[in-house]
């Protein structure tokens, strides 16, 4: 499986211009992990406003080719492996005053507690998807990164765009991260756990 990752620096108030959370949570009310991670839908407050503060984001997109005559279930399979590739990237990435927002559920315990009625554990791992937050993630990446999803209306598509970002503190550094993203897309990814603490209110 191969892919290419593509990176541009968005304001906050580029990004808000796709921000709806009413109905794009409304979607995961028919994902089967609705409710089975503190990362996701339902939420008592608005998840956004629980990030620390951030001005800027690099928005990350990552195409991967699909596997030519794949059948619905191996591009699942494909889909799910592209999806925690770009995890494991993006938690790589994230440096002090840039918090990743990963693609897909939270997966920083082996099992979230929330089925069992328990506050998350460990909210320093805790990372939401951009979705979970209320982004219209086809929108930031057709419109601020300039690339398109490709659903075929048959057959299967000839890649997947799977999509996440860096929320950075201010300006200075996203432009630090970007600076350094060669070296960063090169290193090794053996994802690591920084102590960035969202605070949740239950
Ligand atoms: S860190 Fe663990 S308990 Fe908290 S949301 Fe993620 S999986 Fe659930």
């Amino acid at each position: 499986m191969t892919g290419t990752v593509h990176t541009v620096i968005v304001s906050k108030a580029d990004m808000m211009r796709y921000y709806d959370p009413e109905r794009i949570q409304g979607y995961c009310r028919t994902c089967e992990k609705y409710g089975q991670f503190w990362s996701c839908p339902p939420f008592e407050n608005s998840p956004l406003e629980q990030l620390p503060p951030w001005t800027h984001a690099i928005l990350v997109t990552q195409k991967t080719w699909v596997e030519p005559g794949s059948t619905k279930e191996r591009l699942i399979e494909q889909f799910l492996a592209a999806r925690q590739i770009l995890v494991n990237t993006l938690k790589h990435w994230e440096r002090d005053g840039c918090l990743s927002v990963i693609a897909g559920h939270c997966s920083g315990c082996s099992k979230c507690t929330r089925p069992r009625g328990i506050a998350c554990q460990v909210p320093s791992k805790m990372r939401y998807s951009l979705e979970a937050l209320g982004f219209d993630v086809t929108a930031l990446a057709e419109k601020l990164a300039g690339q398109s999803l490709h659903w075929p209306k048959s057959g299967v598509p000839d890649y997947l765009l799977t999509v996440g970002a860096l929320l950075c503190r201010d300006q200075a550094l996203a432009l630090a991260w970007k600076q350094n993203e060669s070296a960063m897309q090169t290193a090794p990814i053996h994802p690591q756990h920084h102590p960035i603490t969202i605070q949740r209110r239950t």
